[in-house]
């Protein structure tokens, strides 16, 4: 049958981003719950049915990996996107709450992700395009899941904040304008990983917030006209500079993310992962060797010597992974 909105009933606010929001709510006719993502797009119609005929892909989507799929429709003005609900959470919001997550764990999220996304390229050729914590999702019965991949090209165009809100994930060749491949979702993955490890955002130094750089993000996105192409046309916009400026001037605090006492913008940050050597696990003695050679091969900066999420399936790490009796629905229990 197809789901329709009226026969959905709100249940809770489950978050936000940068495309829309995200709510739990309950498919009254089955009893289904379900989490239902709004996006707000400024698109004519055509557009509008084209991104739902995108959409529909998802129905074929299907893998213990991969968040399943229960209908899009048009609400107008927005589009909903409704989804299984994992009560747990995304990763980010997990690690903002019990805070560093243990290795084990990490190793089991590198795992289903790297499951989901070889799904989601061999079966479909979908490159997932937004790994990052908030992507990926986790239940009660211990299941890892990653949601809100690239299916739908039109979407993607239409949301014109999607390059300024996922560009800290993004890989060094992204940020130069070379084309995507699966490769850069393993950079974004490795950067994730690190993330969830340490407990905090990799490119900055404190344990405290990055809720600054949304903040920041949210105020410089609307003037973007589209997903950027490359860092040079990023430098070039004198509004965006000055935009940017204004901002620095109110925030008493100063800029958006912070880094051994050095402060960063977006566009530095930007150019930080271009021209800087990428970030490592460490401390070298709290992590195995085999952890951090799976973190350092995510992060090789050229892609041509990085791993696709295939060949990293039979990293050493991955198959402790795959073989430890870590109980992750005794870990979901914890919290
Ligand atoms: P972002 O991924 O950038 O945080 P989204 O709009 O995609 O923004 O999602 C907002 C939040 O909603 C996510 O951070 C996540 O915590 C939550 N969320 C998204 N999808 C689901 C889902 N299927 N089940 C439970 N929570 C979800
Ligand atoms: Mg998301």
């Amino acid at each position: 049958a197809e789901l329709k909105n009226e026969d959905l009933k709100d249940m809770q606010e489950l978050g936000q981003g940068n495309g829309g929001s995200v709510k739990k709510v309950e498919h009254v006719p089955s009893g289904t719950i379900m989490a239902k993502k709004i996006v707000l797009i400024d698109a004519k119609p055509s557009v509008r049915k084209q991104i739902l005929r995108e959409l529909q892909i998802m129905h074929d989507c299907s893998s213990p990996y991969i968040i399943s799929f229960y209908g899009a429709f048009i609400a107008d003005p927005n589009i909903c996107i409704c989804m299984e609900f994992m009560d747990k959470g995304s990763l980010d919001g997990i690690y903002k709450k019990i805070g560093a997550i243990d290795i084990e764990v990490v190793a089991m999220v590198a795992w289903g992700v790297l499951e989901g996304l070889t799904y989601l390229y061999d079966v479909h050729r979908i490159i997932h395009r937004d790994i990052k914590p908030s992507n990926i999702l986790f239940n009660s019965k211990g299941q890892i899941k990653v949601c809100d991949f690239g299916v739908s090209g039109e979407l993607v165009n239409s949301i014109a904040d999607t390059f300024v809100g996922t560009s800290t994930y993004m890989s060094p060749e992204r940020i130069q304008g070379a084309q995507y491949t699966v490769k850069s979702d393993v950079w974004s993955l490795g950067i994730s990983l690190i993330e969830l490890a340490l407990g905090r955002f990799p490119f900055s130094d404190s344990a405290s917030d990055d809720s600054d750089l949304s903040d920041f993000e949210s105020t410089l996105s609307p003037s973007r006209p589209g997903p950027l192409r490359n860092l040079a046309s990023a430098t070039k916009s004198k509004s965006e500079r000055e935009k940017l400026e204004k901002k620095k001037k109110r925030k008493s605090k100063g800029v958006s993310l912070q880094g051994g006492g050095m402060t960063m913008s977006i566009l530095e940050l930007l150019q930080h992962i271009v021209n800087e050597p990428a970030p490592r696990l460490t401390p070298e003695e709290k992590f195995s060797k085999e952890a951090q050679d799976f973190v350092d091969g995510c992060l090789l900066k050229n892609p041509d010597l990085r791993a696709t999420p295939k060949d990293l399936l039979k990293h050493p790490w991955i198959e402790q992974a795959r073989t430890s009796a870590f109980d992750l629905e005794a870990w979901a229990s914890t919290f």
